[in-house]
């Protein structure tokens, strides 16, 4: 069984006019990065509905795809996309998983409140977040107490990473390693995933090998790297702590589609040497994916 462990997605009523709604909304960091246009005026991504989604999935033979959370600049806008999250998961809990997504700026009983919530609700995570674009420090005691309840839930947390030698596009925000290896020797109850192969952080800092409790994932590969990188970081991580992740609906081959292009990032995940644990069996056992 194959899971997409990365996936995004937003109500129709987003793709109406991304760009206004995202004003109204003040995400301004989202709007820098999902609705950006090329040059020749076609949006860099697309923001498909659910059944496109479950459409791309059957293409690429993907079983589940796991819903992650923007990371919003707005408490409310976290809780309504929790809200939709829940019922796209009532609508195909047999196709699809969620992660909530959170604020700190909700104050510590609100954002506990709403962790609680989402769990009730069938959410099984949290993330992505990014205190780095959020704008709140990965000290913050409101993420502390929400980290902490995340670990009594068996909620793990799905960590938005940039690689410090990426191309500087538009929205692109430094996440120093530090910043990660002090959360989970914070938070050693807590499992962590971190995105993006966690932006290769871990090839350069030795302290995250001693991290048992920290997951990678692959999400936006193609845009960065080349399909060389699945042996090398295989090698380096180890296959059991990478769960395959695309970033859906992120077009991922840009120099060759403007699709998104789930199912030629599974045929390269597979010449890449990723077996059934990175494809599927990882996300099963480290998220807790039933059925
Ligand atoms: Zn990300």
């Amino acid at each position: 069984m194959i899971v997409d462990a990365h996936v995004h997605l937003y109500p129709a009523e987003v793709d109406r006019d991304p760009a206004g709604w995202a004003a109204a909304r003040g995400e301004k960091h989202w709007a820098l990065l999902c609705t950006r246009r090329r040059r020749d005026g076609r949006p860099v991504q697309s923001l498909p509905t659910l059944d496109a989604l479950l459409r791309a999935m059957d293409d690429a033979h993907v079983e589940r795809a796991v819903l992650l959370g923007w990371y919003w600049e707005k408490p409310d806008t976290c809780v309504w996309q929790n809200r939709f999250y829940a019922d796209c998961v009532r609508a195909h809990p047999q196709r699809l998983a969620a992660f909530a997504t959170l604020h700190p700026a909700a104050g510590r009983e609100q954002t506990l409140a709403e962790i609680r919530r989402a769990r009730d609700d069938g959410l099984i995570g949290l993330g992505e977040l990014s205190p780095h674009s959020q704008g709140y420090s990965v000290d913050d005691p409101v993420l502390s107490a929400a980290l902490d309840l995340a670990a009594e839930l068996r909620m793990p947390v799905n960590l938005h990473v940039t690689d410090p030698a990426s191309r500087r596009y538009p929205g692109w925000v430094e996440t120093p390693a530090e910043d990660f290896v002090r959360l989970a020797q914070r938070h050693p109850a807590t499992t962590f995933v971190l995105a993006h192969w966690g932006g290769l952080l871990a090839l350069q800092d030795e302290r995250f090998r001693q991290c048992a409790n920290v997951y990678y994932d692959t999400a936006a590969s193609p845009l960065m790297y080349g399909a060389e990188i699945w042996p090398r970081m295989l090698a380096a991580l180890g296959p059991e702590r990478v769960l395959f992740g695309s970033d859906y609906p992120l077009n991922l081959y840009p120099r060759v589609s403007v699709a998104a292009e789930m199912a030629r990032f599974v045929a390269e995940a597979k010449l890449g040497a990723a077996g059934d644990a990175v494809l599927g069996g990882n996300a099963r056992r480290v998220l807790g994916l039933r059925g």
